[in-house]
C-alpha cells in the first residue's frame, strides 16, 4: 500500500535512518543493515513509527559502579542522548517504554529503600527526565513491598502497567492493564496500545509481600484478554512491554499452581494482534527476531543498550493503519556522553549511595576469597552461616554463594564489600523446623548443581541449567556429596556431632525468605513450621555483626564440615563453576 505523502526527512530503510542519525551523533550501532520493504528502491518511503525500549535497569541511572567505587560503562544518563537524537531526527511519532525491574538492584536504589516521607525515588526522577511513555512492572518491583512500590511510582509522569497483576480479593486489575497513546502520523490519528506482563513467580519470590493481596495470572491468558480489548478500543499498533523471556521456568508450576515464568514464545504462537514485544527479565539482548509476524527485541540490562523498533505503516480507508514492516536493532551508548541534566538531578542521591557504600565497618588482617566457596567450606560462607545461626538461634544454617568473584580485602572492609558478597539486599532471614529426612532431601536437591557423573567422567560436571545461587551449603552438620552417584543418592554421609543423622531427628534451619518461600523449589521448607521470622535483610545483619566485631580474621572462621567426593572432582567443579 502506497501512502499518499512522504513526511520523512530521510530516505531509505529504517536501519539507514538510524545509521545516519548515529553517525551524526558519533554513536555505535548493531543490528541488521539491510534495506527493508518500503525502502528507497520503489521511490517512496512509508511513514515511520519508532519505538524505543529499555529493560532491567536495576537502579543503573548513572554510569557508576558503587560496589567498585568507580566509573561504570552504562547508565540511563548515557542512553538519554540517543533517545533525544532519535526523537529529534524522526519526523514520525516516537515512544519510549521500559520492561521492568527498576527499583531494586544497586546501591543507588537501596539508598532509597525504604523511601523517606518526602522523598522522590531517584529511579522515577530519572525516568521522568527520560520521558518514558509507559513502563512495565517487573518482579523485583515487589521486593520491598507493595507500599514502597506504590509510593515510588506515584511520582511518575507515565503509567506503570501490568496485565497480570490482580487484586487477590476482587480479581480486578491492581495496576492499569494497558494504555492507548494518541499520536499523529501524516495528519491522521494513530493509536498505539501498550500493555505489560511479568512472571507469575512473584507469588513465590515475594510471597511475604503479596500473599493474600495480589495474584499473578498466567501471561498467555492475560494477553489473550487484553490484546483484543486494546484492538477493540481502536489501537492501531499493539506493543507489549514484557518483563519476560521466550521460555523456561525456575519454579515448580505444579505445586505452586502458577503459570510458567517465561512464556513469550507461546505468546507468539497463541496470541494474535501483537506487533512488537520489548522483552526483559533474562538479562540477555535480542536485536531483531520475528516470530509469527511479531517483532521481538530486548535491550541490554543495566542500560547497556537501547532497543529500537522501526515500523513502516500504511493507511487505507478500509483497513486503517497497517504495519507493513518492522525491524529491530540495538544501539549502544557513547561512553563519552552522559546527560548533564540527569546527572545534576541525581547528584544528591548519588552522593548518598557513595557515602553509604564506602563506609568502613571493620578491618581484616588477611584477604578472604569467594573463589572456592562452591567446592569446599570456606571462611566467607562460614561467616554468613555463623551470623545466620547467631541471629536465629537455629541449629543449622543454609546459604548459597552468590558471586565467586566477591571477597573481603586485607585492611578496611566497607559496606560495598558486603554488598558484593551478598547482592540480594531484599533477602530476609528466617528459620524453620525440619526433620533429618527433610534435611537429606534438601541437600540432595542442592546437589543438582552437579550433573550425575558416573566414573567421575563428565562434561560438564557443573549443571549449566542450575544457577549457583541455588546451590545451598549447610553448616551445623557434616556431609559428603558424591556426584558420581545418581540424582537422589548423592549425600553419602550426613552426621551431626559425630553421629549419623536419623530420618526422625529434628533441627531448626536458618535460611533466607527467598528459599523458604519456594525460590529454587527446595523441598521441605515452604510448608515447614517457621520458628524465626525477623524483618531484617541478611545483608544488614551481616553488616551489623561484622561492625560489632571490628576485626574480622578468616582464621576464626575455618570449617571442614562438607566435602565433594571423589576429591579429583573438586578441581573440575572449580574450573567449571565460573562466575555463575
Ligand atoms: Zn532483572
Amino acid at each position: 500500500m502506497k501512502p499518499s505523502t512522504d513526511l520523512l526527512p530521510l530516505r531509505g530503510s529504517s536501519s539507514i535512518l538510524v545509521g545516519i542519525l548515529l553517525a551524526a551523533a558519533g554513536l555505535g550501532c548493531s543490528g541488521p543493515d539491510s534495506e527493508g520493504p518500503g525502502g528507497s528502491e520503489s521511490g517512496w518511503v512509508s511513514p515511520k513509527l519508532v519505538l524505543m525500549g529499555t529493560t532491567d535497569v536495576h537502579g543503573q541511572l548513572l554510569p557508576w559502579d558503587y560496589e567498585a567505587d568507580g566509573e561504570a560503562e552504562h547508565g540511563l544518563s548515557r542512553l538519554l542522548p540517543i533517545v533525544d537524537s532519535i526523537r529529534s531526527v524522526n519526523a514520525g511519532p516516537t515512544l519510549l517504554v521500559d520492561s521492568g525491574d527498576l527499583l531494586q538492584g544497586n546501591p543507588l536504589a537501596a539508598a532509597f529503600t525504604p523511601l523517606g516521607p518526602d522523598e522522590e525515588h531517584p529511579v522515577i526522577t530519572a525516568m521522568n527526565l527520560m520521558g518514558y511513555d509507559a513502563a512495565a512492572l517487573g518482579n523485583h518491583e515487589f521486593n520491598f513491598g507493595i507500599e514502597h512500590l506504590d509510593r515510588s511510582i506515584a511520582a511518575a509522569d507515565f503509567p506503570f502497567l501490568s496485565a497480570n497483576v490482580v487484586d487477590a480479593e476482587t480479581g480486578e486489575a491492581a495496576y492499569p492493564e494497558y494504555v492507548i497513546l494518541e499520536r499523529e502520523l501524516e495528519g491522521r490519528p494513530l493509536r498505539i496500545g501498550v500493555t505489560a506482563v511479568l512472571p507469575p513467580g512473584v507469588a513465590v519470590w515475594d510471597r511475604d509481600h503479596v500473599e493474600g493481596r495480589l495474584d499473578f495470572p498466567d501471561i498467555v491468558h492475560a494477553l489473550r484478554g487484553v490484546v483484543p480489548r486494546m484492538r477493540g478500543e481502536g489501537a492501531d499498533v499493539v506493543v507489549v512491554a514484557a518483563h519476560n523471556a521466550f521460555e523456561g521456568t525456575s519454579y515448580d508450576t505444579v505445586s505452586t499452581g502458577l503459570g510458567a515464568e517465561n512464556r513469550m514464545a507461546d505468546v507468539a504462537r497463541m496470541v494474535h494482534g501483537i506487533d512488537v514485544v520489548f522483552l526483559g527479565h533474562s538479562h540477555r539482548e535480542v536485536a531483531d527476531s520475528t516470530l509469527n509476524g511479531t517483532l521481538f527485541l530486548q535491550a541490554g540490562p543495566r542500560a547497556a543498550s537501547l532497543a529500537v523498533a522501526t515500523l513502516d505503516l500504511a493507511f487505507t480507508e478500509t483497513e486503517g493503519w497497517r504495519v507493513e514492516a518492522a525491524r529491530g536493532e540495538l544501539i549502544r551508548p557513547d561512553p563519552g556522553r552522559s546527560d548533564e541534566r540527569m546527572e545534576a538531578a541525581l547528584a544528591d542521591a548519588h552522593a548518598r549511595a557513595v557515602s553509604q557504600m564506602t563506609r568502613v565497618i571493620a578491618t581484616s588482617p588477611e584477604a578472604w576469597s569467594a573463589a572456592e566457596t562452591r567446592v569446599r567450606p570456606t571462611p566467607l560462607m562460614e561467616l554468613i552461616h555463623e551470623v545466620q545461626r547467631e541471629v536465629t538461634g537455629a541449629d543449622l544454617s543454609a546459604a548459597a554463594s552468590f558471586s565467586l568473584s566477591a571477597g573481603l580485602p586485607r585492611g578496611n572492609i566497607t559496606v560495598a564489600h558486603i554488598a558484593r558478597l551478598y547482592p540480594y539486599d531484599n533477602n530476609l532471614l528466617r528459620a524453620v523446623r525440619i526433620t533429618g529426612a527433610e534435611l537429606k532431601e534438601y541437600l540432595e536437591h542442592s546437589a543438582r548443581y552437579f550433573n550425575p557423573c558416573p566414573e567421575a567422567q563428565c562434561d560438564p560436571l557443573v549443571n549449566p541449567a542450575w544457577p549457583g545461587f541455588n546451590f545451598d551449603m549447610v553448616s551445623g552438620v557434616d556431609y559428603t556429596l558424591d556426584p558420581t552417584r545418581p540424582i537422589g543418592e548423592r549425600v553419602t554421609r550426613l552426621e551431626r556431632e559425630g553421629r549419623p543423622v536419623a530420618d526422625t531427628d529434628e533441627f531448626t534451619l536458618a535460611l533466607n525468605n527467598y528459599r523458604q518461600g519456594g525460590g529454587g523449589a527446595f523441598p521441605g521448607v515452604t510448608q515447614a513450621e517457621v520458628v524465626y521470622e525477623g524483618n531484617e535483610s541478611v545483608r544488614e545483619l551481616l553488616i551489623r555483626a561484622i561492625e560489632a566485631r571490628g576485626t574480622l580474621d578468616p582464621a576464626d572462621f575455618e570449617a571442614t564440615n562438607w566435602e565433594i567426593h571423589p576429591p579429583e572432582l573438586v578441581d573440575q567443579a572449580l574450573r567449571e563453576g565460573g562466575g555463575r
